[in-house]
């Protein structure tokens, strides 16, 4: 670690700050009905449960994790039309989290080569690339899940050129409208977010301004250490407190306002924005990037004829779509560190590196913070 990185971690994780910083946010909260604030990243989540940021906060400033995983978030017939060509001889490829993650029929792409199936762990789609250019006589699928921070460079590589025998499932999902449906849905009653610092600092602040303007909730654009965390809550009850909400940005250090153009650009010749189906979530418009016709032959879903993604698909009395909507904490889901551990994932909340289950699996959170729920 170099000095600058030193520096900036002695600071943003310096325990004085922390101090005034959480009673600030007690002398602002004092007089506020309940404020429910969501975060839409899982490594907010981390952060949040790693310094114990959530035990730290009055009893009526909610913070709840949202759909902020990727692997929770993608549709179950993804996964199962890559088990299927899995087990059809097509060799898939895709991040170790992802192979971990079950279907509608309850398999996951491990299982499948237990099963006989093909599979490769790969930790960028350039190793896809890779391996397809070295064994052309053979087909591969890569299942590709992520959010804007990923996504640019599998669009990079789609831009250079695939070899013939590599697609790609297009599983990515596109954040700032996912924001625009919680921000409406009457359901969750968010009051305001933390917005998720990575994938900003790929879509810039602007992406999240048409969903701001039409529901006028606070948005603080946060980094990931305790400071940061902090800061953002404070910045939320501040603007509560004044009924002044607006777009406010405390991760200068990374996000900026139009953000990173390069990557955008790559998104935008490769990826259209469509409707997708987020899983325990819904259908959230223009939320899924989905390969454009002009690359039609980079596209699986065109090449092997596969289906729109779609399904929820969680096993019965598993609570995982109220985890990925926040409407729960794990301790809540009837199978939390009993049948469903870390070792023992059922659902893909506990099997996703930021998914919430698996964050507070890991950090040994056996009780729920909220009274009401
Ligand atoms: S504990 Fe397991 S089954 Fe329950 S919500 Fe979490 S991932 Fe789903």
């Amino acid at each position: 670690m170099n000095d600058r990185m030193k520096e900036i971690l002695a600071r943003y994780r310096d325990r004085d700050l922390a101090s005034k910083l959480v009673k600030e946010i007690h002398r602002l909260a004092k007089d506020l009905p309940k404020v429910r604030i969501m975060h839409v990243c899982g490594t907010h989540e981390w952060t949040i449960t790693h310094w114990g940021i959530r035990w730290l906060l009055p009893e009526n400033v909610d913070v709840r994790a949202g759909p902020g995983c990727p692997v929770c978030v993608t549709p179950s017939s993804d996964i199962d039309d890559a088990v299927k060509l899995s087990l059809e001889g097509v060799k898939v490829l895709t991040y170790g989290d992802m192979s971990r993650a079950r279907g509608s029929r309850m398999l996951s792409l491990e299982d499948a080569r237990a099963l006989g199936g093909e599979l490769e762990v790969v930790y960028s789609f350039r190793d896809a690339v890779n391996i397809a250019r070295k064994n052309l006589g053979k087909e591969f699928v890569f299942l590709g899940a992520g959010f804007e921070t990923t996504a640019p460079l599998t669009a990079y590589e789609v831009l250079k050129g695939l070899p013939d025998n590599l697609s790609i499932i297009s599983s990515y999902r596109y954040v700032p409208p996912a924001v625009g449906l919680i921000s409406q849905a009457p359901d969750m009653r968010i009051d305001a977010f933390i917005n998720p610092g990575h994938a900003s600092t790929i879509s810039g602040m602007k992406a999240y301004k048409e969903f701001f303007e039409e529901h006028r909730k606070p948005m603080v654009f946060a980094g990931f250490e305790p400071i940061d965390v902090l800061l953002a809550i404070y910045l939320i009850l501040k603007q509560i407190k004044s009924g002044s909400p607006r777009m406010e940005n405390e991760y200068r250090r990374s996000v900026t306002w139009e953000g990173n153009t390069r990557a955008q650009m790559f998104l935008s010749k490769v990826f259209d924005l469509r409707d997708g189906y987020w899983r325990g979530v819904s259908v959230v418009p223009g939320g899924s990037m989905e390969v454009k016709e002009r690359f039609k032959e980079a596209d699986a879903r065109l090449r092997y004829g596969l289906r729109e993604p779609s399904g929820d698909d969680f096993p019965r009395r598993a609570r995982c779509a109220d985890v990925i909507k926040g409407k729960i904490d794990p301790p809540e889901c009837p199978f939390y560190m009993k049948e469903c551990t870390p070792a023992t994932p059922i659902g893909p909340t506990m099997v996703g590196a930021e998914g919430t289950c698996r964050i507070w699996a890991q950090h040994r959170v056996t009780r729920s913070v909220r009274a009401d729920g």
